[in-house]
């Protein structure tokens, strides 16, 4: 079984702040550091330390082939990445707070240059069996979601950064769905934190979704599927850099489910590596290892 995934490159300049820069306020970072990013990159990096097979497939400029490198290290295949002549790289700035918390403000570039023809060229090397994961930081999603069910792909989809075209996509093809409270929020018209199982319950029943898999940052996650729901408690940390949480927990929870875990055991693994990740600076420089998350967890 392989994994494809499909989505965003992006460099990301992530600057540490005393507190988010205000409207009209002129603010001086204490310090600068660069990183690979983009969640299409995070995701199959998470995917590929939990151990899976993992292709990425998306578009970076000149500028991003360093990035290229960090994939190949994290054993991620990048045959599927086009390299763009005259196109920028993606690229994120990233405010990073005294609490550890983090905004974010990204310019799409080369990501935003999927065509249908480079989708048909990618799915030809995969088929029934395999795993398609998808963000939302690239075009044609709604050609993608359609052309891999088609070809007896199983769809995984974070619709982050949310927008109103997401409720538009095809949500019932979708096998696993993995959002946090803003964008559960936002599907739903409605708060998910007095109940978050029901939140990922009404989220699935509505738009027929396979499984819904709700993270709630330091409150851990909730999971609505075939199998039943299920709460899981976040595993304690000291949060310094939270970017990047949501794609480890959601690259190593399918890193489970895929390996054959049952949910709460994949939920528990995916909690471990996301409160790692999060003790440390950086997106996908924090995510462990599948060693380092089965050493943690208890
Ligand atoms: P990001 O957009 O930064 O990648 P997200 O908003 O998609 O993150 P969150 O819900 O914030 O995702 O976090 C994902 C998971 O990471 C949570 O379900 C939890 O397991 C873990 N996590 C996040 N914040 C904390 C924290 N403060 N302490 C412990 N675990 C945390």
């Amino acid at each position: 079984m392989n994994v494809l995934c499909f989505g965003s490159l992006n460099i990301d300049y992530t600057y540490s702040v005393p507190h988010f820069v205000r409207k009209g306020e002129t603010l001086s970072s204490t310090d600068l550091r660069l990183f690979a990013g983009g969640k299409g990159l995070n995701q199959s990096i998470a995917l590929a330390r939990a151990g899976l097979n993992v292709s990425l497939a998306g578009a970076i400029g000149e500028d991003g082939r360093f990035l290229l490198a960090e994939l190949h290290e994290s054993g991620v295949d990048t045959r599927w990445v086009d390299v763009l002549p005259g196109m920028r790289t993606g690229h994120a700035i990233i405010q990073n707070d005294a609490e550890g918390d983090n905004c974010i403000l990204v310019y799409g570039g080369a990501n935003h240059c999927t065509t249908r023809e480079q989708i048909d060229r990618v799915l030809t090397a995969f088929g029934a069996g395999d795993v398609l994961t998808l963000q939302n930081e690239i075009r044609e999603l709604d050609y993608l979601i359609r052309a891999a069910k088609a070809k007896g792909l199983r769809v995984a989809l974070t619709p982050a950064p949310m927008n109103e075209a997401v409720e538009k996509l095809p949500l019932d093809l979708i096998d696993y769905l993995f959002l946090n409270e803003v964008e559960c929020a936002a599907l739903l018209h409605a708060d998910a934190e007095a109940d978050p199982i029901g939140a990922a319950q009404t989220l699935r029943e509505r738009f027929g979704i396979g499984s819904v898999v709700l993270t709630l940052g330091g409150e851990g996650s909730a999971y609505a599927g075939a199998e039943g729901c299920f709460r899981q408690a976040a595993v304690p940390a000291e949060a310094v850099d939270t970017t990047g949480a949501g794609d480890t927990y959601a690259g190593f929870f399918l890193g489970g489910v895929l390996s054959r875990l049952d949910v709460p055991t994949a939920m528990r693994y995916a909690s471990t590596a996301a409160s790692i990740a999060i003790s440390r600076p950086g997106a996908s420089a924090s995510i462990p290892s599948r060693e380092e998350v089965l050493g943690r967890m208890v």
